[in-house]
Formats: structure tokens, C-alpha cells, sequence
């Protein structure tokens, strides 16, 4: 099952661009609110098993907002891939590496992101967990359990932000107005063939900078979540990024960082495509 924010109201995805208004099929039983749909994940799928789905119409990919607006709260893995530590200078993780990226930062999955002024802005394609119910001491054989869903993100970061400070901290430099698109679909982990190994990646203006698969987490969801749980409560429609595969600008020699009139595309296996067209202040 997938769900989107259509024109800003939640819709259940019928195939690839056609969708049903929940409200509306739902008589009201559901309101429009996408966020608002975390809070009542179970009763919200046994009714989508059997929601009417022939009155389906097209949308086009700029009618998708975040299917993730408002989250109570974004966590975000550091070095989740061997091969991003390695390019980043740091050896892999004997625990997971958490930041946040603040809620304000959240966007859809198409439109225009402005640059910062003498920043070094780059990409970070990222799969995203969507929790589905109140997670707090969940062992790593339930954690699924809790997830609603998988959707695809940018962890768009201002390098030089990001690293300023006697003692560096991730999350403003992360979070600058549109730093964190997600999108285009919330899907439900019993659509993949295998939740554990989803291939990801994006380009440059067509050229290929990152083509990574989760297959490849030093920290699987189940552990992230098991590990996040311990400490902190996590609640419905909370998101967590997930870490970036290689291949970020930082990485590379020399350095390559986000200009205006790039277009950003990222795509992730069975979610779907995100287009971003960056800007100059
Ligand atoms: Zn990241």
C-alpha cells in the first residue's frame, strides 16, 4: 500500500500517478491530514485493504507534497555505509552516530531549493523509516512492527555549517529552509521484495552520483530502531533517515558541491523519484 500527499491532502496511490482522496472514500472517517494518519496506522490499513479504488484520477509528480509534513521529530543516522565513513574520514560505527534535522526543514519531493550564501551544499540520498506507533524498548525482533513505512529523503547538508564549532554539531547546517525533502510515496514494508536490501541513489543534472542499497547498512532498521528505542520514545509519524550511501561531494576529489541551476534527481526502488532544482540566494 502507498499513500501520498495529494494537493495537500492524504490519498491512498492506486498503480503509479493515479490516486483516491481518503476523506473522501472514507466518508469522513479519515481526515485529509496526512500526518495525522500515523496516529491510526492499523485501523487506517485494514480499511485500505478494502477501500474503493475504481473512482482512482491521474496526478502529476508536482501535486506530491511530503507524505511526512510535520513530524514530532527527525532523527538522522551518521556513517550507516561502510564506503561513506571511509570517503568522510571516519571509521565505521560501533554505535549508531545520531543527529537531528529540524522539523522546519521538511519539503516535498519536487520543487526549488535556495542555496546558502558561501555554503558548501551537498546531497545525501537516504531511504527514511516512518513509525507507526509509539516505540519505546522495542527489541530488534519486533522493530518492524512499529514501522509504517518506508519513504526516500535528502539530507541535503551545508558542509561548512555542519562542521563549524569547537565541537561540531550536525543540525543546522542540515536544516536550512528545504534541507529535507521526502517523498514522493509512503510505502508499507510488505511491498518489497526485500525491506532490508532497497537499492537508492541520485544525479546531477542526468550524471550518476550515488547508486548505493540498503543491503548494505552497518545499522539495519530493526537495529536502528531497537537502539533509538532504548533511549528515546519514538511516536507515529516520527521519521528517522537512515544514512547516505558513497558518493556524497564531500567525498570526492576535488570536491564537487551543489550550484544553481542543478536539478537533483533521487530515486530509491519501489518508492518512487524526487526532482529538486537548486537555486542562488
Ligand atoms: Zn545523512
Amino acid at each position: 500500500m502507498k499513500i501520498a500527499n495529494i494537493k495537500g491532502r492524504l490519498s491512498l496511490v492506486v498503480g503509479d500517478n493515479k490516486a483516491v482522496d481518503v476523506e473522501t472514500a472514507s466518508s469522513g472517517k479519515f481526515s485529509s491530514n496526512i500526518q495525522d494518519i500515523y496516529s491510526h496506522w492499523d485501523e487506517f490499513l485494514a480499511w485500505a485493504a478494502t477501500a474503493p479504488t475504481a473512482d482512482a484520477t491521474p496526478f502529476a509528480a508536482t501535486d506530491a507534497g511530503s507524505p511526512t509534513p510535520a513530524p514530532s521529530q527527525v532523527f538522522a543516522i551518521g556513517l550507516n555505509y561502510a564506503m561513506h565513513a571511509a570517503e568522510s574520514g571516519f571509521s565505521v560505527p560501533e554505535a549508531p552516530v545520531v543527529f537531528t534535522k529540524y522539523q522546519s526543514c521538511i519539503t516535498g519531493p519536487t520543487g526549488d531549493i535556495t542555496l546558502p550564501v558561501g555554503g558548501d551544499t551537498d546531497w545525501e540520498t537516504e531511504l527514511v523509516i516512518v513509525i507507526g506507533k509509539t516505540a519505546s524498548n522495542v527489541s530488534e525482533a519486533d522493530a518492524w512492527k512499529y514501522v509504517a513505512g518506508l519513504t526516500l529523503g535528502q539530507d541535503i547538508s551545508e558542509r561548512i555549517t555542519q562542521r563549524s564549532g569547537p565541537a561540531p554539531q550536525f543540525g543546522l547546517g542540515k536544516s536550512f529552509a528545504n534541507f529535507g525533502p521526502t517523498g514522493p510515496f509512503v510505502v508499507t514494508p510488505d511491498e518489497f521484495a526485500d525491506r532490508d536490501n532497497i537499492s537508492l541513489g541520485c544525479s546531477i543534472n542526468g550524471v550518476e552520483m550515488q547508486n548505493g542499497s540498503t543491503g548494505d547498512f552497518i545499522f539495519s532498521v530493526s537495529q536502528l530502531i531497537s537502539k533509538l528505542s532504548a533511549i528515546v520514545t519514538l511516536r507515529a509519524g516520527d521519521i528517522i533517515f537512515t544514512g547516505t550511501p558513497s558518493g556524497v561531494g564531500m567525498g570526492r576529489t576535488p570536491q564537487v558541491y551543489l550550484k544553481p541551476g542543478d536539478v537533483l534527481e533521487t530515486w530509491a526502488e519501489n518508492i518512487g523519484a524526487m526532482r529538486h532544482v537548486f537555486h542562488a540566494a
